[in-house]
């Protein structure tokens, strides 16, 4: 780039320099012309005067005594004309201007003259001779008329000489101030006279030579285009030949002489340029090394950053390296218990969100130290790495296991939907844990079991060391009611855990014998008090434990896929109790039955019902359905799909517990679901708590949008079901109104038809 704006630089002023060169040589020539056309004037005026001479001559050699008088060039007023001579025929001097007796330069000018020309052969006008002079005033020009009769027969001569010394010296100051050098030759390539500057000489041959070439030529005027023989330079500047009289004019310069003025400019020019020039290229030398510089800065810097990165990378490897040495039992590989409290203490903070439960199970392993004792360490360390691996194998994914030293093993287990289920985990670690363990260092047959203690959160502690040392203590406990078994740190949790297995053994037999019955719960209209609808309620009439309620066994049949047969029996139950209050004449209300997550999914759902409708002739309409947010979950589609066919059979659903899951309203909206259950979570403090009162009236008014009923659920208090019916809520239901009930105990209510309050 900048080599190229050097080069467009110099070519521009090298171009200006040849320019300007040009301009001033075509001024010379033009000058020089000018010159030449004014001096070529000047001498025709000049020569034009002999032509008078000759006339007065001519009258002179006839004898007019006072035509001689006139001859002379003084009296005529001519410089130019040294002296005049007159001959006759016979060669005779019969006049002279300076009074001489004999004229012999022009004598022989005649006589060269008439030797060359016979009487017969035709006269020039004039006859230009060449300087006599022997030394100095070479430029006086002998000049020769000669004068003839009518006829042409010669009379005599006129001869005269012409100083063209003289005549240029009236171009001094032009030859000086223009630098021109003037020259004048005679037609034959004589150089009869040269003035250049205040020089004057002449009588220079240059006949035959290229320089005087013009002089035959037809043109008047020409260009010099050769240098003059005794010269190596070509001038410039013009020929010009006479028009009348065999002379010429040269004019012309040196080119160096024209060129000298410009010298100094063209001086400068070059100089400015090569000051740009430099410039220019110390400027590029300049960028070109700061951007080096900035480059080898940049890639210093990006060495440096990679070093740093390398360097941050090796700390983090060494970090994670410390971390995992730290916080990793260093012969299971399973985190120890500084990474245990780490990942629980955040777990915990997770499990106050949510309903479910959270366990810490506390496990020691019985009769280890015997083993480590006889079998030695090898194997003891061999036994507990086995037994992580067994621990992770039953464990899900997600669930923590940790090692807190010797034969102590933690495990936390999150979101776990019962006691029930609790216990099952921990029947299932002391299980697998107490299976035999093969090949250990040799040793085949290697048993032991463990002791496990199990806390709760929040109900046995709100922090990991709490949970922690409560279900140590809880595991020191399953110790002394002998090995290999599981203690809650909450005793009557022990008992309840029990009871759970004891429930799930009798379950199926509970369904065959039919110790399950219906409660009944009515669903009031706000503002008529009428009795809009029952909601069916399960509850297992036990032989030993009495009346047990749904929360005690309902998830117990979820995990063990009873609960389907459970919901048939329902199904069926209902619709037989509407075909006995049919039959016993009470006014019928549409029965709601709770159906959960699995059931949901059972695409044979429809059809139970279809077919339990069917059998006791019950039209479709006075069957409900409340499912919970969380049949929505997981399998949406499945879901809507069942509900869809459910509500083109006629059947009305309804969303229960409404605000304790996540569903927004606008996807309920795809739903066919004709009323919300609001959760009794927020009736509870409806009167107190203001967001709660906020929930529950923006629910009401967005449910209204979507064309929604709305139900209260959970009423216990006067003020509550006051609160409710002012701030627009279409139904409710709870313990104030009526708690649930048998069969037997409700019809007469479903009789009344309408509820009388205290
Ligand atoms: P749910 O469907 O929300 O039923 C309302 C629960 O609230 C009932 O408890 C009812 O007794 C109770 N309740 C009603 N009014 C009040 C009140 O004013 N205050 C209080 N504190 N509680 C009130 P229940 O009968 O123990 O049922 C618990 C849950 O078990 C039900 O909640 C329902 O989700 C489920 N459930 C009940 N029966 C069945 C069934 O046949 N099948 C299935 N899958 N689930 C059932
Ligand atoms: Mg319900
Ligand atoms: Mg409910």
């Amino acid at each position: 780039m900048m080599c190229a704006l050097v080069s467009i630089l110099w070519a521009i002023t090298l171009t200006r320099i040849d320019n300007e060169k040009q301009l001033a040589l075509d001024n010379a020539l033009s000058n020089s012309r000018n010159i030449a056309a004014i001096i070529s004037a000047n001498l025709e005026e000049i020569l034009s005067k002999t032509q008078l001479y000759q006339q007065i001559g001519k009258a002179a050699l006839d004898g007019t005594s006072q035509a001689r008088s006139y001859l002379s060039p003084t009296y005529l007023d001519l410089s130019a004309y040294l002296r005049v001579a007159i001959f006759n025929a016979n060669q005779q001097l019969v006049y002279s201007s300076a009074r001489q007796t004999a004229e012999p330069e022009l004598h022989e000018v005649v006589r060269n003259y008439a030797s060359h020309h016979h009487n017969n052969a035709p006269h020039e006008a004039m006859f230009i001779g060449t300087s006599m002079a022997q030394h100095g005033y070479s430029w006086r020009i002998p000049i020769l008329m000669p004068i003839t009769d009518i006829a042409g027969n010669i009379e005599g001569y006129f001869t005269t000489i012409l100083d063209l010394g003289y005549f240029l010296n009236a171009y001094k100051n032009v030859s000086q101030s223009s630098g021109n050098r003037i020259e004048i030759f005679n037609n034959s390539g004589i150089q009869l006279a040269e003035l250049d500057g205040e020089m004057l000489s002449g009588n220079l041959n240059f006949a035959d030579s290229p320089y005087v070439r013009f002089l035959y030529d037809s043109s008047l005027e020409q260009v010099i285009n050769t240098a003059r023989p005794d010269e190596t330079v070509t001038h410039i500047g013009i020929h010009r030949k006479l028009s009348q009289y065999p002379l010429a004019i040269t004019v012309s310069r040196t080119p160096e002489s024209i060129l000298e003025n410009l010298e100094d400019t063209h001086r400068n020019y070059i100089y400015n340029t090569f000051v740009a020039s430099l410039a220019i290229l110390l400027l590029t030398y300049g960028l070109i090394r700061i951007l080096h510089k900035r480059k080898v800065l940049y890639e210093q810097l990006l060495y440096s950053e990679r070093e740093k990165s390398l360097l941050i990378e090796e700390l983090e490897q060494e970090k994670s390296r410390v971390y995992q040495l730290a916080s990793h039992d260093y012969l299971t590989g399973i985190p120890n218990r500084l990474l245990f409290n780490e990942i629980a203490s955040a777990e915990i903070l997770r499990a106050r969100r949510s309903r479910n439960l959270y366990a810490v199970f506390f496990m020691d392993l019985d009769k280890f130290k015997l083993i480590n004792d006889s079998l030695g360490h090898g194997v003891g360390d061999g036994l507990l790495q086995e037994v992580a691996k067994r621990l992770k194998l039953i464990l899900r994914e997600y669930d923590l296991v940790a090692r807190l030293g010797g034969d102590e093993f933690v495990i936390l287990v999150s979101e776990i939907s019962s006691e029930s289920r609790v216990a099952e985990i921990a029947s299932n670690i002391i299980r697998t844990i107490s299976e035999p363990y093969k090949h250990i260092l040799g040793h085949d047959d290697i048993t032991t079991s463990p002791s496990v203690g199990i806390a709760l959160y929040p109900r046995d502690g709100q922090t990991v060391d709490e949970l922690l040392s409560n279900a140590d203590a809880a595991m020191y406990t399953a110790k002394k009611a002998g090995r290999g078994t599981y203690r809650f740190y909450d005793a009557s949790l022990n008992s309840s855990a029990a009871r759970q297995l004891e429930l799930l053994s009798q379950f199926k037999r509970a369904l065959r014998t039919d110790e399950f019955c219906l409660h009944y719960q009515p669903k009031i209209d706000l503002h008529t008090l009428k009795i809009t609808g029952v909601e069916a309620l399960i509850r297992w009439q036990h032989p030993k434990h009495g009346l047990i309620f749904p929360n005690e066994f309902i998830a117990l049949a979820e995990e063990h896929d009873l609960v389907i047969p459970l919901g048939h029996w329902v199904i069926n139950a209902v619709c037989r109790q509407l075909a006995q209050w049919r039959e016993q004449g009470v006014p019928l209300v549409p029965v709601a039955i709770n159906v959960s997550v699995k059931q949901l999914q059972d695409s044979a759902l429809t059809q139970t019902v279809t077919q339990a409708l069917a059998t006791y002739k019950i039209p479709p309409h006075l069957l409900e359905i409340e499912i919970t947010e969380s049949c929505l979950i997981g399998n949406f589609d499945n879901a809507a799909e069942v509900l869809k066919s459910l509500k083109e059979e006629g059947i009305r659903i309804a969303l229960d517990d409404y605000g304790t899951g996540y569903a927004g309203l606008s996807y309920i909206k795809t739903l066919p679901i004709y009323a919300l259950k609001i959760d009794r979570l927020f009736i509870k403090d409806i009167r107190n708590d203001n967001s709660d009162a906020m929930i529950v009236a923006s629910t009401i008014s967005l449910a209204r949008n979507l064309g929604l009923k709305v139900v209260a659920e959970g009423v216990e208090s006067k003020e509550q079901m006051l609160h409710l019916k002012v701030i627009g809520c279409d139904q409710v239901q709870g313990f104030y109104l009526q708690r649930p009930v048998s069969a037997e105990q409700i019809t007469p209510l479903l009789q009344q038809q309408t509820l009388e309050l205290k």
